[in-house]
């Protein structure tokens, strides 16, 4: 990626002070970053000990066998020990852990660390009166309710590796992922809310089932809507007569640091989905400091509020084992985002921090700001954005309108391969420049460098890449070393390779361009899809876009964008097209002004929010349509190409 691509995003000229208060009462300060300079294990094992062990680690790090990491050699905790008991046995029990919110209205739950316990315990007697043993994998497939943070709490008390799977993906999905790790166990319900209707997930389960022969032993089934499930006896086993009547007492394990948690499937945005396997101790670490310093969170006093999925990584990096980790009060709701809805419970609940991804951003974007403007919002101090590079008027947005130009934003990068937060403002420290990432937080080490590993300098664009070991990071990919090593480790010596390209402004900060299978050739420049989108959002009526690069016989590639119109701009007006295309033209120049625009409804994106450039691609290029298994709406791609076919 040249430089002279950039000249759009290093034209963002504003930047926000972090507020004073919050510099002050900063949970970490500048100083950090020199200290873990210094002393980088000597930084991550002060993080480490803001847990409760069974017994202390002998070694921070054994990195003796690249990339094969350890952490915490020969330490032992456990996790659902560390983000339920300990709280309780501070004095903590009645402190509210999940303030949970049903998508019907009125249908809500507080539960306090106390009750959380006795659940967690609970279903720990239940699953191993299932038969589930310490190393035994546990697929969970259920929707946004208490019920599946407790039993991903169980699955770690037991030492069983758990995997969560979407509820929205399909039996297939599923399938596969159950028979990828070998799970003998499945927890899911009779089905949840969507949009105001029950939609039901046991029969998926029951097609999966049926597709891995007779791998699964036993279905634990919780009652949530209370619709007609089929049920095979012996096989299925209700959740309120396996865990309601155990008891609430379990002695809890220490397991190795190293042990296990869960194993992960990626989001699938540019392919087939990797297992991701994440451990214990290092895990526990990473994700409970960063929740801590990023978030600048104050256990005693905040209300955190994280919208992912549990199904996806920010889902347990965030909302589970983050901040319960750290004692949190946090909301959990079961909806998707609608209208006013989110806000309301931003304003009943009194939310403090609040933490989405560009995709919901947008979406309220384009609704307009009406809608946000009629809810108390004052409670919020700092907001969050994680999934997507953050379009530079998105995060203007929403520093305003959602922030009352008082909160800071924290642009978060990380992958379901990091398991943390890897590059980020700090709140009380760092002046927010709306698109960027910022820095490496401390305790990591981040560059961007060219295709021979060498660094590019600030001012220039390459490929971002991790050049120390860090404590969430992946092990490996599930049962495939091989691939592991291929797939992050074999581009150069000693260095992970992300897959994603970015930029170092002059300051040195960094800025993501998007995925690097995703830059664009023109003519000999090469183009980076975010900023061509970046600059598409600037313009007043549009919500959202999305670049490709298609072929093209003369230019090599040419720019196509999809775009999605604000609702205030109605259709556009006749010359919406050529308008775009002479923005671009003026915010980069003539160079990125693409070849093809088409205003569409919608976009394709995964359940976790992301744009699917390569069905998009596929459109541009007059292809058939790749695999649209991990798509939230596979609709969308007919909307999208009956748009192309009348287009055309
Ligand atoms: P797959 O690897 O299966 O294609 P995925 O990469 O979408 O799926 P995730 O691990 O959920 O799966 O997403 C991580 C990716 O999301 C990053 O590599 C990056 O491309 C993008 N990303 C996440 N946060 C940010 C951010 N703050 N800014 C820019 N990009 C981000
Ligand atoms: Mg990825």
């Amino acid at each position: 990626m040249s430089s002279d691509t950039l000249a759009n995003l290093s034209n963002e000229e504003r930047r926000f002070e972090p507020p004073a208060d919050l510099a002050n009462e900063a949970n970490v300060k500048a100083e950090a970053y020199d200290r873990a300079d210094s002393d980088r294990e000597a930084f991550w094992a002060d993080a480490a000990d803001r847990l409760d062990w069974g017994q202390k680690w002998d070694q921070v790090l054994d990195w003796s066998n690249p990339p094969f990491a350890k952490w915490f050699v020969g330490g032992t905790l456990n996790a659902s020990v560390n983000c339920v008991d300990r709280h309780v046995d501070a004095g903590n029990g009645d402190k509210v852990a999940i303030h949970w919110v049903g998508e019907p209205d009125d249908d809500t739950r507080d539960i306090t660390y106390a009750q959380l316990k006795d659940e967690v315990s609970k279903a720990a007697n239940a699953l191993t009166e299932l038969g589930v043993k310490k190393g035994d994998r546990v697929a969970i497939y259920m929707p946004m309710i208490p019920e599946v943070v407790v039993a991903m709490l169980a699955c770690a008390r037991l030492g069983a590796p758990h995997t969560v799977v979407f509820g929205g993906f399909s039996a297939d999905a599923l399938a596969s992922r159950i028979t990828d790790c070998d799970a003998q166990v499945v927890i899911t319900s009779d089905g949840g809310y969507r949009r105001g209707a029950a939609s039901a997930l046991k029969p998926a389960v029951d097609e999966a089932v049926e597709k891995t022969g007779d791998l699964v032993r036993h279905v634990l089934v919780v009652r949530r809507t209370g619709q007609d499930v089929a049920w095979d006896e012996g096989r299925d086993v209700w959740w309120h007569d396996a865990v309601d009547g155990a008891s609430s007492d379990h002695e809890a394990e220490m397991h190795d640091s190293e042990h296990p948690l869960y194993v992960m499937y990626t989001s699938g945005t540019t392919g087939k989905p990797k297992g991701i396997l994440h451990t214990t101790g290092g895990y526990l670490t990473g994700t409970s400091f960063t929740h801590w310093e990023v978030f600048d969170l104050k256990p005693e006093t905040d209300v955190y509020w994280c919208t992912a999925d549990v199904g996806w990584v920010t889902g347990h990096s965030y909302m589970v084992y983050g901040p319960l980790a750290n004692g949190a009060t946090q909301v959990m709701y079961e909806g998707t985002p609608e209208k006013g809805r989110w806000w309301q419970i931003v304003e009943d609940y009194k939310v403090t921090i609040f933490y989405t991804a560009p995709t919901a951003i947008r979406t309220f974007m384009k609704q307009g700001r009406e809608i946000p403007d009629g809810y108390d919002m004052s409670s919020l101090r700092l907001l969050g954005s994680v999934g997507e590079p953050i379009n530079p008027e998105a995060y203007v947005w929403y520093r305003e309108v959602i922030g009352g130009d008082r909160c800071p934003v924290v642009d978060t990068w990380w992958q379901t391969e990091t398991g943390q937060i890897m590059i980020s403002p700090l709140p009380g420290v760092t002046a927010g420049k709306p698109g960027s990432a910022m820095k490496a937080l401390p305790g990591i080490s981040a560059d961007v460098v060219d295709d021979d590993a060498r660094s590019v300098g600030n001012g220039n664009g390459g490929y971002l890449v991790l050049k120390e070991p860090w404590p969430a990071m992946l092990r490996t990919l599930w049962g495939d070393d091989e691939r592991f090593k291929d797939t992050y480790w074999s581009r150069w010596e000693g260095l992970y390779f992300a897959g994603d390209g970015a930029k170092l402004d002059d300051d040195g900060d960094i800025w993501l361009l998007g995925r690097v299978d995703d830059v664009m050739n023109v003519s000999g420049h090469r183009l980076s899809t975010t900023e061509i989108e970046s600059a598409l959002v600037s313009h007043p009526k549009v919500a959202e876009a999305a670049v490709v690069g298609a072929a093209d016989e003369t230019t090599g590639q040419a720019v196509c964008a999809f775009v999605i119109l604000r609702d205030s701009a109605g259709d556009g007006g006749e010359d919406i097209v050529e308008e775009l295309r002479k923005h671009v033209a003026k915010e980069i120049g003539a160079i990125a002004k693409p070849r093809q625009i088409m205003v569409v409804p919608e976009l394709p994106k995964t359940r976790s929010g992301k744009i699917m450039r390569r069905l998009l691609k596929d459109v541009a290029e007059n292809r058939e349509v790749g695999d649209v298994t991990t798509l939230a709406d596979s609709t969308v791609m007919d909307l999208i190409k009956e748009k192309e076919s009348s287009a055309a």
